[in-house]
């Protein structure tokens, strides 16, 4: 990669990541490859390296880049997985896993986001991402089973579609809880039945749709 005037901060980045447990170093090198500030607005690219939510515009943020280094290391991710992720944003994350699975097919409810995260996984040469404008709560059945699907939005509880379109083995990583506090809780398909498992707690924005928080653009979902 041709170094850019960010690279200093982006490497003091990924050792912050290491320091907040973070050490399967296939997700440390993903970090590194991809410039997060190339996917923010440009009024917020000076902030792109810190490790926190940063304002993208419509009332959203990028994820927090520890937590979602650390969601990825939860969701054990192989370079055939076929991944779902619900809530593209700025499409940073989306690049990421990109580089740790086989293709990522990713929702957002802002067409405005979308269309900006899309020039910017185009400018990386980004080829095995799918993008969707849409509800993420009801998922994107014409792809499933997916392996791993990843919410960056929290609900009230797991939206059944998504748990209904997870593979044999499948993991589904998603922030539950109240719209203030939530708890990221990993979910995993072994037959018929669904494993949980409760990790750290978090605050994201919440997921606005038919089978989360109501969606006040669409009442009638
Ligand atoms: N991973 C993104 C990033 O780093 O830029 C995080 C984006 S933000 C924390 C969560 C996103 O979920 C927002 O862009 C929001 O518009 C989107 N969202 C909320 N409800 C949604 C839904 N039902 N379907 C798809 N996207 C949704």
């Amino acid at each position: 990669m041709t170094p850019d005037r960010y690279e200093a901060q982006r490497r003091a980045l990924i050792d912050q990541l290491r320091d907040r447990g973070v050490d399967d170093l296939d997700i440390l090198a993903a970090f590194d490859a991809i410039p997060r500030h190339d996917f923010l607005p440009e009024a917020v690219r000076h902030r792109a390296y810190e490790d926190a939510a940063v304002p993208i515009g419509f009332g959203q943020t990028a994820s927090q880049p520890s937590l979602q280094a650390y969601s990825m290391q939860l969701l054990e991710l192989t370079p055939d997985d076929k991944v779902l992720e619900v809530g593209t944003g700025s499409g940073h994350q989306t690049a990421v896993l990109s580089r740790l699975a086989d293709r990522v097919y990713s929702i957002e409810r802002v067409r405005e986001l979308s269309i900006r995260a899309r020039e910017a996984l185009d400018r990386w040469r980004i080829t095995n991402v799918a993008l969707l404008v849409g509800d993420g709560t009801i998922g994107w059945q014409r792809y499933a089973p997916y392996d791993a699907i990843l919410v960056a939005a929290a609900a009230p509880e797991p939206p059944k579609a998504l748990l209904d379109q997870l593979a044999e083995g499948g993991r589904l990583l998603i922030p539950v809880g109240s719209r203030e506090m939530q708890q990221l809780v990993l979910y995993r398909r072994r037959g018929e039945e669904i494993e949980t498992v409760r990790t750290v707690e978090c605050t994201f924005v919440p997921l606005l749709g038919r089978q989360a928080w109501p969606d006040p653009e669409r009442p009638d979902g």
